[in-house]
């Protein structure tokens, strides 16, 4: 979300940037009544769903990098529980409805301010209908899986633990970030 130019208050044109009395951050303020723009990550959340040893991944239809295969995730709605987001972005990415079984991963990406989570889920009802932001779903087999157009590498890293767990029937959970650049988890 951009930085507004007016203040959403009260109109004026005196926004800047500075830390108010007993805050810690920089803040957007108003110097004509005080408001306080406060800009907090976004979440997005999705699932990893796997049916008969085969996995579920959507074509991005928009950018960034449409054409790439993703997770079916999304933004957090205001009002939504963090499962609600998950399920909703499933069924409008894929068609897919889904349960969900557990978190699974949680992942920070601190330069453009968002956070990850990504449940386990299992397949309810497979319609064939999802909406605008797809280009297409699929089940992948491991071995069929575009591993070079996956989407993000804390996805394919995701993805790429998640069929090992599978094999051996322990599932962890885990937190990540790629705040030096470089994806990594912390189990
Ligand atoms: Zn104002």
């Amino acid at each position: 979300m951009p930085a507004p130019r007016f203040c959403p208050q009260c109109g004026a044109d005196r926004l800047s940037r500075r830390v108010p009395p007993g805050d810690s951050h920089e803040r957007l303020m108003c110097a004509d009544c005080a408001y306080i723009h406060y800009e907090n990550p976004k979440i997005i959340a999705g699932c990893i769903i796997e049916q008969d040893g085969k996995y579920l991944l959507c074509q991005r239809a928009i950018a960034p990098r449409p054409g790439t295969w993703t997770l079916p995730a999304g933004f957090m709605e205001g009002g939504e529980t963090t499962e609600q987001a998950a399920l909703r972005e499933v069924w409008e990415e894929t068609g897919v409805r889904a349960d969900i079984v557990s978190p699974y991963s949680i992942f920070s990406v601190p330069k453009i301010s968002e956070v990850y989570i990504i449940f386990r889920a299992v397949v309810v009802e497979v319609t064939g209908s999802f909406g605008p932001e797809t280009l297409d779903y699929r089940f992948f087999a491991p071995e069929e899986i575009p591993w070079e157009s996956i989407y993000y590498p804390a996805i394919r890293q995701i993805l790429e633990r998640y069929i090992e767990e599978r094999q051996a029937g322990v599932y962890g959970i885990y937190i990540g970030n790629d705040d030096s650049g470089k994806v990594h988890f912390i189990r």
